[in-house]
């Protein structure tokens, strides 16, 4: 059932907002996310603008309800519990260019950028084509593809603390603590709002030469179709896709969860999975890579529990 913010009792909510927010109680969360997994979340938002977001994030605070802030959700697998409190979907979607610096909404997903910066002749973002995610996700999880990563594009990240937000802090590149697949938001204790890119202008038949490029290569070897959460695993001395198909468990399937036949790192949704599947696997997997090397595999994917 979906409510205007407004028939909430949030006074702190202007017009221009309750325009931009809506809100859905007991919301399916297989809806909200590319795995197509997970319970239902007590609240759910979905905003449209910075100030809608951070108003509820700050309606969130002052009535203690814990709240998660997602993009399209593609690197998440949600509790079969659902999750209790409120997931605010960012859909704030402004961006600017001037010269070769791209200013950018959080919520903008990144594949809007990608079309936009070409009619301009810009490049740096045509290496992350087909990958689903909004620009916060990409800051947070510190995406990557191809050798390319997406944070030697970052000028500044503009953010709120979200024990106060209200403050608004503006964080170098630095600050950020990249690494792979990592960055200081991992704690979740930010709420991204905005973000400045630095591209470079170049042929505009050379950047659609790599787009394609790099398009073939990720249709042609990930299971891009199939409902998944991306690479299940990171890579350390080890290479998990590699690691896994010699351990011969491409095509495993747990319940409605299999390794996926096109690339044995991706575990995907084949038929109504749910998250122990998902988890099940991942142990079943971890317990015969400790076996044979004495280690296990790190998650990639964030697994967000109910409480
Ligand atoms: C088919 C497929 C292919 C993929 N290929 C790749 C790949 O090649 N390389 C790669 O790196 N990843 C890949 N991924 C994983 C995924 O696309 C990335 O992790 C992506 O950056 C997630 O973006 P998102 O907007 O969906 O973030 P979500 O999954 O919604 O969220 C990710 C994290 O960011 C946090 N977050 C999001 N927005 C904000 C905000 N505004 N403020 C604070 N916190 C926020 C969330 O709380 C969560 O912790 C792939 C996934 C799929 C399904």
């Amino acid at each position: 059932m979906q409510y205007s913010i407004a028939l909430l009792p949030m006074c702190l909510v202007s017009m221009k907002n309750f325009l931009d927010t809506t809100y859905i109680k007991n919301a399916d969360l297989k809806n909200f996310c590319t795995f197509k997994i997970g319970g239902k979340a007590k609240h759910l938002f979905i905003v449209q603008s910075n100030d809608a977001l951070l108003n509820v994030c700050y309606y969130c605070n002052s009535h203690n309800i814990r709240y998660k802030i997602i993009g399209i959700g593609a690197n998440l697998l949600f509790d079969d519990k659902g999750y209790n409190g409120a997931i605010i979907i960012n859909q704030s979607k402004n961006f600017m260019f001037k010269k070769n610096y791209l200013y950018c909404d959080a919520g903008v997903n990144i594949s809007t950028l990608i079309s936009e910066s070409i009619k301009r002749n810009l490049s740096g973002l045509e290496y992350f084509s087909l990958i689903p995610s909004t620009i916060g996700g990409a800051v947070v999880n510190s995406l990557g593809a191809f050798d390319h990563r997406f944070f030697d594009l970052i000028e500044r990240v503009i953010c709120y603390k979200k024990s106060d937000p209200k403050k608004r802090v503006i964080l170098s590149k630095n600050d950020c603590k990249f690494g792979y697949r990592t960055s200081i938001f991992k704690a979740d204790e930010f709420i991204i709002t905005r973000v400045k890119l630095k591209l470079k202008f170049d042929d505009k038949s050379e950047i659609l030469k790599r787009m394609k490029h790099c398009l073939n290569k990720k249709s042609s070897t990930q299971p891009i179709k199939d409902f998944s959460a991306g690479s299940v695993f990171k890579r350390s001395t080890l290479i998990p896709a590699k690691v896994i198909d010699e351990l011969g468990l491409k095509g495993k399937q747990i319940g409605g969860a299999e390794i996926s036949k096109k690339h044995s790192g991706f575990i995907i949704n084949r038929e109504n999975a749910s998250a122990m599947d998902v988890l099940n696997l991942i142990k079943y997997i971890n317990d015969i890579v400790y076996k044979k090397f004495n280690q296990k595999f790190e998650l990639e994917i964030e697994f967000v529990p109910f409480n």
